[in-house]
């Protein structure tokens, strides 16, 4: 089977939907770097589009209708957005599913402490990272930091041109010699990924007649000052905060061509970003249409924001309810008659590391929607293996639509693997198969991908919202 190339396909008009598209999508990365700040966002974008919270809704007491709008948040941290079709939701939806968090390294609880006039803030990384990628460039920090009176202080130091950014260290290499021997996952040990948020000691100057007090951390009593004075925050108040840090700066076009996006945390927030779209573009359906967005993919899908938390069904349960038709037996029909994409990205094939990827069952930059019928690693193990019959529901979709898609694994067989939500929500009984963008370079602090890639992936989760089901 041969790989098409999207870009070959496109007529002019088409290259420049595709450009005006990734524009949007440019901004959407730059702008949201938490599951937070995505949260604040979707919500401002859902509601624009009609989108009413369920929770008043629910109050309101009205019964739901065809073309109704809703959405749902959960904790800040995920978000699920409903448009309600003609027929009743016991006869299933289609689902678009994508994750917004993205690896990164997380300040730890009683994180700040001065060594030889540096001051640092302690990190524990979350999700898969190759830790020696994290040293030496500009980072900033976001996320939230909730005083005991209940008010929220949010943060995001390092995006502005003249915010300050921070950075871990790195040895010289002229004095490398040693750490250049260690494999490259002891090069920078999860410890050594601490950054650097000070040099400057604090100046207290003493009164007349009085004695010179000398602070015994003078630089991180700066920081404290600092904190303290733009942001309201004590020492331990660390221990009530969610920050992460985040490479610092805008994503950007690459390549002279333009062709491609380089930005970080496009795994996922690259199919969270087009899921998202393209059901805010397909304002009626006939089958009722859901986008999920939830947080803690990287680290398991576990939590009260991850996908294996009961949130979703409770709030199906919400929407039967409101719908005031059958009985709660229908939110177990309404999941079992589910069709889903479980929106997450694929590994694009590198021709720098050919030999870890078996070419016909790759995916490639420019290629298209990128389709895993699994993932998994070890023989498919941890993976959900979706059905032929509904792969080949989905090709006419696709076909249908005339976009272009291509089919891959993550890798050669026995060399690595991974995951997505799609084993878990296929545990209702739907049918769900991993539906997404490939990226090159994925979970470092720049990921990249091909802007014709990212429009046809929003294409095709058009194509699938306007299906009628199997
Ligand atoms: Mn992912
Ligand atoms: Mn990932």
């Amino acid at each position: 089977m041969e790989h098409k190339n999207v870009w070959e396909t496109y007529s002019q008009k088409q290259v420049k939907e595709c450009d005006s598209f990734n524009k949007g999508y440019i901004k959407f990365i730059s702008d949201c770097k938490t599951e937070r700040e995505c949260v604040n966002e979707i919500v401002n974008m859902a509601e624009k589009a009609g989108y009413v919270e369920l929770e008043a809704r629910v109050k309101s007491g009205k019964k739901l209708k065809k073309g109704d709008k809703i959405y749902a948040v959960n904790m800040n941290k995920s978000i699920m957005l409903f448009n309600i079709g003609d027929k009743p939701l016991k006869d299933g939806m289609n689902i678009l599913g994508a994750h917004i968090d993205s690896p990164r390294l997380d300040i730890k609880s009683n994180p700040l402490y001065e060594d030889t006039n540096i001051a640092y803030l302690d990190t524990h990384y979350y999700g898969g990272v190759k830790k020696y990628q994290w040293v030496a460039i500009p980072l900033a920090l976001h996320g939230v930091v909730v005083l005991k009176d209940g008010r929220t202080i949010e943060l995001a130091v390092g995006e502005d041109n003249d915010d300050p950014v921070f950075f871990v260290s790195d040895l010289l290499i002229h004095l490398a010699a040693e750490q250049m021997e260690k494999k490259a996952a002891k090069v920078i040990e999860g410890e050594a990924l601490d950054i650097i948020v000070g040099n400057k000691p604090i100046v207290v100057k003493a009164k007349k007649g009085e004695e010179e007090k000398k602070e015994k951390d003078p630089v991180k009593a700066l920081v404290l000052q600092t904190l303290k004075t733009e942001y309201g925050m004590e020492e331990e108040d660390f221990i009530s905060a969610e920050l992460e840090v985040v490479p610092a700066g805008p994503a950007r076009e690459a390549g002279f061509d333009r062709s491609m996006v380089l930005g970080y945390g496009q795994d996922d927030r690259v199919c969270a970003y087009t899921s998202l779209m393209a059901m805010l573009d397909v304002p009626t359906v006939k089958r009722t249409s859901c986008c999920i967005l939830v947080d803690k993919e990287e680290i398991g899908s576990v939590g009260a924001t991850g996908m294996s938390s009961l949130y979703f069904e409770n709030v199906i349960s919400e929407l039967v309810e409101l719908e005031g038709k059958g009985s709660q037996l229908d939110t177990k029909r309404c999941l079992a008659n589910s069709a889903m994409l479980s929106s997450d990205v694929n590994a694009a094939f590198d021709p720098s590391y050919a030999s870890c990827f078996e070419k016909k069952n790759a995916a490639f930059m420019g290629a298209g929607m990128g389709f895993n019928k699994f993932t998994g690693s070890r023989g498919k193990s941890g993976s959900n293996d979706a059905n032929a019959e509904f792969i080949a529901y989905i090709r006419k979709v696709l076909d249908d639509a005339k976009v272009t898609y291509q089919f891959a694994e993550l890798g050669k067989v026995d060399i690595g693997g991974g995951g997505t939500i799609a084993y878990i929500m296929a545990k209702y009984g739907m049918n769900v198969i991993d539906a997404g963008v490939a990226v090159l370079n994925m979970h470092a602090p720049y990921e990249a991908t091909s802007k014709a890639d990212v429009y046809e992936t929003y294409r095709g989760y058009i194509a699938f919202l306007n299906a009628l089901g199997m």
